[in-house]
């Protein structure tokens, strides 16, 4: 018996050598106070920046109050953070969770759930696309299309077929009579910031309508402004039956939310879905003040002209780097296509004193926070194209 690791903790993460210790703004220190601008935002959840003052005081007040308390009681705070998401999107329900994964798990129970009780189909099947990431629960790492998250993991729930992503052809032929929903990311985030056609997701759409599918859209990383719009689906001029978010839903705090049209309300009852934690006080808390201050101040446009500017500035800066195949993306959520592994760009990104992090082992991901300055990403895109520049030299000799 010996006990050989340095750490308590299970080894599940390749952790980067650098230990956080305070944040504020888009200013990360670590513990020997060396700072970095943060442009990755805790994986787009930092949304508003690390510890934003308003937040910060809305979830004070919730702590003086109550922290939590049963969801067999009524919770007035969940009521509001509903309303306010229902008048903001195409969905009439919510039911709040706590993490992506979970929101996701919901939505695969609701449309299951809504064919085999509602509809009385007993339709189980939902189809899913290729480099597509939902989540790690056992159901949501299935859906995922993705083998590596699978790997050990067997046997797998039944039930999930994929299809590849932006091809229409293929998806009908996937549609089998088992089939009761649809289900993907506008911008497929983790799978390498690959944007959605728009022809394609008229046609998911469209099929869905055909075939009685539910649509769901995965806006964990999506949603929340980061794309430009507050909802991704917004930019394709169609409306999911169910969406679910994350990630930026809390500044930090965690909070999940599934979210649908009301024909489904009646497919869960009492007792047939549930959560200790979900929508508790403080997490309503920290939702409410995030989403008056995202839709208050019109941080989706915002993020828009942000991604604009960062788009053109990189594309500009990387236009005659050998080692950059794309720039691409959609609002703040951005991806450096490169020709190789970049993994220890991304160190030395991170050792210039920039955050980032890669989306698959090909693209460096940016994700800044929604009120990132253009002071900010001006001083990112520097030491980003410095780092790619000198590395593309390095390649070439
Ligand atoms: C992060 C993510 C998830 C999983 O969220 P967790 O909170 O880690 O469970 C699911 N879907 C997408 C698109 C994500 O980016």
């Amino acid at each position: 018996m010996s006990k050989q690791s340095a750490s308590t903790l299970f080894p599940t993460y390749g952790r980067y050598p650098i230990t956080i210790v305070k944040g504020k703004g888009s200013r990360l220190w670590d513990e020997n106070g060396k700072s970095y601008l943060d442009l990755m935002s805790g994986l787009a959840v930092t949304g508003l920046g690390h510890s934003p003052e308003g937040i910060k005081q809305k979830l004070v007040e919730q702590l003086d109050e109550l922290w939590h308390v049963s969801n067999l009681f009524h919770v007035p705070q969940q009521e509001k953070v509903a309303q306010m998401l229902v008048d903001n999107s195409c969905a009439d329900r919510v039911f709040f969770c706590n993490s992506g994964a979970e929101a996701n798990e919901a939505a695969i129970k609701l449309a299951r759930r809504y064919h085999q009780k509602v509809l009385g189909t007993g339709k189980y099947e939902i189809i899913t696309f290729h480099q597509s990431f939902h989540g790690r629960t056992l159901a949501t790492l299935t859906a995922t299309g993705q083998d590596k998250v699978k790997d050990g993991f067997l046997p797998l729930p039944e039930g999930f077929v994929y299809a590849p992503y932006n091809d229409v052809e293929v998806l009908e032929k996937t549609i089998s009579d088992q089939t009761c929903a649809i289900m993907l990311e506008m911008v497929q985030a983790e799978g390498g910031v690959i944007e959605a056609d728009k022809d394609f997701i008229t046609e998911v759409a469209r099929l869905c309508k055909q075939y009685n599918l539910l649509l769901i859209v995965d806006e964990v990383q999506t949603g929340l402004g980061r794309t430009g719009k507050l909802f991704a689906y917004e930019h394709y001029g169609i409306e999911p039956d169910i969406f679910t978010m994350a990630k930026a839903l809390g500044s930090g705090f965690p909070v999940g939310a599934m979210l649908g049209k009301e024909f489904l309300a009646d497919a869960f009852t009492p007792g047939s879905h549930a959560t200790t934690f979900g929508g508790t006080p403080i997490a309503m808390a920290a939702a409410l003040a995030t989403l008056e201050t995202i839709i208050g101040d019109k941080l989706s446009e915002r993020a828009a002209q942000l991604g604009e500017y960062i788009l053109q500035q990189l594309k500009e800066k990387l236009k005659d780097n050998g080692l950059v195949k794309e720039v691409r993306g959609k609002g703040l959520i951005i991806g450096i296509e490169c020709a190789g592994p970049v993994a220890d760009l991304i160190q030395a990104i991170h050792q210039q004193g920039v955050l980032v992090v890669p989306a698959g082992p090909q693209v460096i991901r940016l994700l800044p926070n929604l009120l990132v300055t253009i002071e900010e990403l001006d001083e990112g895109i520097a030491v980003i194209s410095q780092v790619l520049t000198a590395q593309a030299a390095a390649s070439v000799s």
